[in-house]
């Protein structure tokens, strides 16, 4: 038969490898995982089974173990159950904190190989869903729409009823027994929805997540598009987009990370000094002047929640500070003096006005009230040096775009729909850790090869 791809002879003799070793490429990525494996020392990293039970059934080696499920993990087979096949089902479960210790093995590496010269990070958190669908999780809003939503079907049945009862006999009834039941069912809902209302509303932060009781509802960067699960926070460097620093967390804005990923950024990097990139969810004060006095600074904008701006009328940055006389220069040119100090939300603030607002023909663009008060802060300062450094250097938020998005949109690929597939924070922390360890070992093979992370692991 011409033209046709034809199958290989049955009959025909084939001449496969000798040693098993020579079906591996040299270049195989396997190879870069199993020489990083064999050079950790898995009792002190906390792994159980290291050492052979003296009876029962033999086991695998935990290296073995972990070299599979990173193997796994680098080739998007995360599921436990298509790698339970290949392992024992409880390894990943087990050894959380270990694996977790690995991947910090790798930081170090990537550290030892000189891959973070120019300590300079990007943070950033990420939204990942969790195994629990929005159904299954329930806040003081969602629960109240809910219980609104019964309310309103419940009087659309029973108005149904009572046009029935209205119309007698020609209703059949099959229709009213239809409708009694669907308000029976109706109001066993409300009582499941009234016992875990009470479940929720006892709980610290009134929100309660049935099949995964750690996974928090959040909203993210798409409107209406929340999600129930974790807060991935991440600290990447800017040279090569590895990851320095994760942590996962079940709380749903940024604000109060900046500090935390900042200072494990820079004990991961092990510099003195380290240059760090955020988003304007990062804005606050406390967390910016805690940054700066330990030596890290922090690149960011500030969010525009100006209530007098979005009225029209000037805003605070239109007031120039001048610090020579401890005055603001305010629109009209008038000096707004410091009058007196007060303490807001734990924040010393000063004072400042003038008595010119009267008669000014600026009024009208500046305050409703009898004259302009400009609060600031005893640190201000700091908010000021952190506006000049973006002012001079605007392009490093197009950096920390670049930066953040890279990791992120990568790992959210190998993911699939459901981000994560175990429950409970420690675990998905555990998970974060294979994901963000696989992540980082590309990232290293693409820059120094295969070839060349083995010669630097082995040297
Ligand atoms: S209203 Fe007062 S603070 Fe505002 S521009 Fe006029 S003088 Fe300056």
């Amino acid at each position: 038969m011409k033209r046709f791809v034809e199958g290989t002879d049955r009959q025909q003799s084939t001449l496969f490898p000798a040693v098993l070793d020579e079906y591996v490429g040299e270049d195989n990525p396997v190879r870069a995982i199993d020489v990083f494996v064999d050079g950790l020392d898995l009792a002190k990293l906390g792994f159980g089974g290291v050492a052979p039970l003296a009876t029962g059934r033999p086991a695998y080696h935990p290296a073995s173990l972990l070299k599979i499920y990173i193997y796994g993990y680098f080739n998007r087979v995360q599921s436990s159950r298509r790698l339970e096949r290949e392992t024992t089902a409880d390894f990943r479960k087990d050894n959380g904190e270990a694996i977790r210790k690995v991947c910090r093995a790798f930081v170090l590496l990537c550290r030892r190989l000189g891959l973070f010269g120019d300590a300079s990070v990007a943070i950033d958190g990420s939204k990942f869903k969790a195994v629990n669908n929005r159904d299954k999780n329930f806040t003081e809003a969602k629960m109240k729409r809910r219980l609104e939503q019964i309310d309103e079907s419940i009087a659309r049945y029973l108005s149904q009823l009572d046009t029935a009862d209205h119309q007698g006999p020609t209703v059949p009834e099959a229709k009213t027994t239809r409708l009694k039941e669907k308000i029976a069912k109706l109001r066993e809902e409300i009582g499941r929805l009234n016992a875990l209302n009470a479940r929720m509303m006892a709980s610290e932060d009134k929100q309660i997540s049935l099949s995964d009781p750690d996974a928090r509802s959040m909203a993210t960067s798409g409107k209406g598009s929340g999600i129930v699960g974790y807060n991935v926070q991440s600290a990447v460097d800017t040279t090569h987009h590895l990851i320095v620093a994760h942590e996962v967390t079940n709380v749903g804005t940024d604000r109060s990370q900046l500090s935390n990923m900042a200072e494990q950024a820079r004990a991961e990097i092990g510099a003195e000094t380290l240059d760090v990139v955020a988003d304007r969810g990062y804005y606050d004060g406390q967390e910016i002047l805690a940054c700066e006095t330990i030596g890290i600074t922090v690149t960011l904008p500030k969010p525009m929640t100006s209530s007098a701006k979005a009225a029209g009328r000037f805003g605070k940055q239109d007031f120039i500070y001048v610090a020579a006389d401890d005055i603001y220069r305010c629109p009209a040119g008038e000096a707004l003096t410091y009058r007196y100090t007060n303490e807001e939300d734990g924040k010393t603030l000063r004072r400042y006005w003038t008595t010119a607002c009267q008669t000014c023909a600026l009024k009208a663009q500046c305050t409703p009230g009898k004259e302009r008060r400009i609060s600031r802060w005893e640190h201000e300062a700091v908010l000021e040096t952190v506006q000049d450094r973006l002012d001079r250097n605007p392009e490093k938020m197009r950096v920390r775009r670049q930066t953040v998005e890279h990791p992120f949109g990568t790992i959210k690929a190998w993911m699939g729909a459901t981000h994560f597939q175990m429950r409970r924070l420690p675990k998905v922390a555990s998970e974060m850790a294979l994901h963000v360890l696989a992540y980082n070992m590309k990232r290293v093979m693409q820059i120094l090869g295969v070839g060349g992370l083995m010669a630097a692991m082995l040297a």
